[in-house]
């Protein structure tokens, strides 16, 4: 389904505030994109409180993340963003958040992935049919050099073409889908995964 920009900026604005009530986007963290065209991409320019974004909050870029509006900053993480809608054609949203449980559980696991398996909500991510089924979740160590950190993640993304998200250590979580709906759907069910492990690992620390 094409939408067109009033009606794309409207799910952007719906987002931030489903995302900032729920407490994963705190004190004017996290951004947001849906995919205009082809080659065009909606963002939430930097620094804005998420639960009050209106139209004037967003901006578009083309997919090297380079505004197409002057007047307007896109988030430092633009680049993120923009990889995900190259790295795959069918992709129209892209979430990124900064929770407590995404920030928490990438500073304890060291590893550079989390495995997810036997959680019933595994089954919200699309192609996980079964809890049987792992979920691998890879976690990148935070860079404040965004094209370094995305050349991370794109040889994950190359490798991992079902992968359904990502974690950057203490600072938050990636996510996407082929609708906004998708996209809030992967968050809602990458909190709840999160959560889980963090009180299984509480309750069994030795
Ligand atoms: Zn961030």
């Amino acid at each position: 389904m094409t939408f067109t920009r009033e009606q794309l900026t409207e799910h952007i604005i719906h987002a931030g505030q489903f995302l900032y009530a729920r407490g994963w986007s705190p004190a004017t963290s996290s951004n947001y994109s849906a995919r205009l065209s082809a080659n065009q991409v909606l963002l939430t320019v930097s620094g804005k409180h998420k639960g009050q974004l209106v139209a004037e909050d967003i901006l578009a870029t083309d997919l090297q993340a380079q505004s197409l509006e002057p007047h307007k900053k896109p988030s430092a993480e633009a680049l993120l963003h923009t990889q995900i809608y190259n790295w795959q054609p069918a992709i129209q949203a892209v979430l990124h958040t900064h929770s407590v449980n995404a920030t928490v559980l990438s500073r304890i696991e060291s590893a550079a992935a989390i495995e997810f398996t036997d959680y019933e909500l595994q089954k919200a991510f699309a192609g996980i049919s079964s809890h049987k089924q792992p979920l691998l979740v890879p976690i990148f160590d935070n860079d404040q050099d965004m094209p370094r950190l995305a050349q991370q993640v794109q040889q994950w993304l190359d490798a991992h073409p079902d992968c359904p998200g990502y974690l950057i250590r203490g600072h938050g979580l990636y996510t996407w889908g082929t609708s906004m709906q998708e996209a809030l759907r992967h968050i809602e069910a990458f909190e709840f995964l999160l959560e889980c492990e963090l009180k299984v690992r509480a309750c069994t620390a030795p």
